[in-house]
């Protein structure tokens, strides 16, 4: 007897995930894999425009969680209930060659992109698995698979897939990533609330967006569906929000539309500001125009005119030129902003960053605050130990303000010599204060020692805090930045190492 039983189907994407993850990780004849149909994936994922783009966001987020694990949007999802049945028949004739089999239909679908409602595929995948390609599908086996159905429903999974069920009782829902299903394995309870989603993967993101179904372009999507994550945004607000979020701003906008000239204009004409300050190329896949209509999306800011019927292979070469501009575009930026010895950003990166920062917490309402920090007495250390052990100590002291600063929108700079800044958007003065407070510790926790004038205490930094409403009108960047000096120069005053905040 198996020690875990797993409720899996075929269309869901995070079953597959969880199946492929224990194939590799050979711990399949520990699981009884079993088939249900999940209503709402069979359902809704045939085809409707909204549903393929919920799948994409589904693999993109397994694409981030397993990276090891291969997976590409499929053209589309067939009625499950075949394959389901032609499973579970396996099983029962043959457990060993059905797991085979399992796997092959669960990749043929996942990687493949092939429909394995199909019997074509079906019978490739019987004989490949060394089974009877004449499966005897009888009431036996549709019984099995209805009572394993209402088994999974009668549960408490508030019908998840895929499911992993302990003896023990323990179960684990979804499939979050490879070590909390390892964990669980073990015997771990795991707290099913998701961990973050900050964006890992190397791959390049092509969101596409238009009114034509993504099957109109399956040429050339098949092969960039691979190398590529795919995003279907279904709104002009769906695609502003991904423009404007950190995890998932696209590399590429493929505007794919069936037809209207103008509305294409009114498309790019709508997200020109932003393509502009996130520099994401756009490029349009559509039918012959005119030459001066193209011109005028030239003019609008697009890349590329791509003409729908020219072959696949120049339309896929043409978004990868694209790409790889937009990737060393992306290198030089990140090398420009970044400070060579200490690696956190630089002092024009923080101006830039402090910019749109403070307009959004205009729009938002929201506080913002910065730290700026200044290490005491660094001549001191210099002068005693020279310059190589001072680059040393700046480059210990940029890692630990990095590694405290754990929000994704902070934002650690090197404002300049031994001076660091800080942003904190979203944060008010309690917040930075405390965070201020546990950085000056860190940094005296590093233990470094200093130049004998200082009585063997260890190197420390003195820290000045100021927050601002930038909704409020007399509230202004510079001001903010003098605030923080300000306070700084007190906790200077006052002894160093310290925190101040700012008071009027
Ligand atoms: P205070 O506590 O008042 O801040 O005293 P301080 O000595 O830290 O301040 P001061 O501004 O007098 O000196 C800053 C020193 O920081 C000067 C320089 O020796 C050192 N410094 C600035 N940039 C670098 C750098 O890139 N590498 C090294 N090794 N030292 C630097
Ligand atoms: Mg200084
Ligand atoms: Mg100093």
């Amino acid at each position: 007897m198996a020690e875990y039983v797993v409720y899996g189907d075929i269309n869901c994407p995070f079953s597959y995930a969880l199946h492929e993850m224990l194939c590799n990780q050979n711990l399949m004849h520990r699981v009884d894999w079993r088939m249900v149909e999940h209503d709402a994936i069979s359902s809704s994922y045939q085809g409707s425009a909204e549903n393929m783009a919920e799948l994409a966001n589904d693999i993109f987020n397994i694409r981030n969680r397993a990276q090891d694990i291969t997976i590409a949007l499929p053209r589309t999802l067939g009625d499950s209930m075949f394959p389901s049945l032609c499973i579970t028949a396996a099983q029962l004739i043959d457990p060993e060659r059905a797991a085979s089999f399992l796997r092959t239909l669960y990749r043929a679908l996942w990687i493949k992109g092939k429909d394995v409602s199909s019997p074509a595929v079906i019978y490739d995948a019987l004989e490949e698995a060394g089974l009877p390609t004449e499966l005897d599908i009888d009431n036996a086996c549709e019984e099995t698979l209805l009572c394993r159905q209402n088994e999974w429903e009668a549960s408490h999974f508030g019908l998840q897939t895929p499911v992993i069920q302990a003896k023990d009782g323990r179960r684990l829902a979804g499939f979050l990533n490879q070590q909390a299903v390892l964990d669980f394995l073990q015997g771990a309870e795991i707290n099913q609330e998701l961990t973050s989603n900050t964006r890992q993967q190397s791959q390049m993101t092509i969101a596409i967006y238009g009114d034509e179904k993504i099957t109109e372009i399956w040429g050339v999507l098949s092969t960039l569906r691979n190398e590529s994550n795919i995003l279907l945004p279904q709104s002009m607000q769906a695609l502003h929000d991904m423009l404007l979020s950190q995890e998932r701003c696209p590399d590429l906008i493929l505007l794919n539309n069936s037809g209207q000239h103008r509305d294409l204009n009114d498309i790019c004409r709508a997200i020109s500001h932003l393509i502009r300050e996130k520099r994401v190329p756009i490029a349009v896949i559509g039918q012959p125009i005119s030459d001066s209509e193209e011109a005028e999306l030239y003019d609008l800011g697009i890349s590329d005119y791509l003409i729908q019927t020219r072959d696949p292979v120049i339309i896929r070469a043409r978004i990868n030129i694209l790409l790889q501009l937009k990737s060393a575009h992306d290198l030089l930026s990140k090398a420009a902003s970044i400070d060579a010895l200490t690696q956190v950003y630089n002092r024009r990166e923080f101006e830039r960053c402090f910019e749109t920062e403070w307009r959004r917490g205009q729009r938002s309402r929201q506080p913002i605050s910065i730290i700026l920090l200044d290490i005491d007495n660094f001549k001191a250390f210099n002068d005693n130990f020279g310059h190589l052990e001072g680059d040393s100590c700046l480059q210990q002291i940029a890692a630990t303000i990095h590694e405290s600063a754990r929000r994704a929108q902070d934002l650690v700079c090197r404002y300049g010599g031994e001076e660091f800044v800080i942003l904190l958007p979203e944060t008010n003065q309690e917040g930075a204060r405390t965070l201020a407070e546990n950085i000056r510790q860190r940094i005296t926790g590093l233990a470094i020692a200093h130049a004998p004038a200082f009585d063997n205490k260890p190197v420390s930094a003195s820290l000045g805090v100021a927050t601002a409403l930038p909704a409020n009108r007399d509230a202004s960047p510079r001001q903010l930045l003098q605030e923080a000096d300000s306070a700084l120069y007190k906790a200077k005053h006052k002894g160093r190492n310290r925190v101040e905040l700012f008071s009027a």
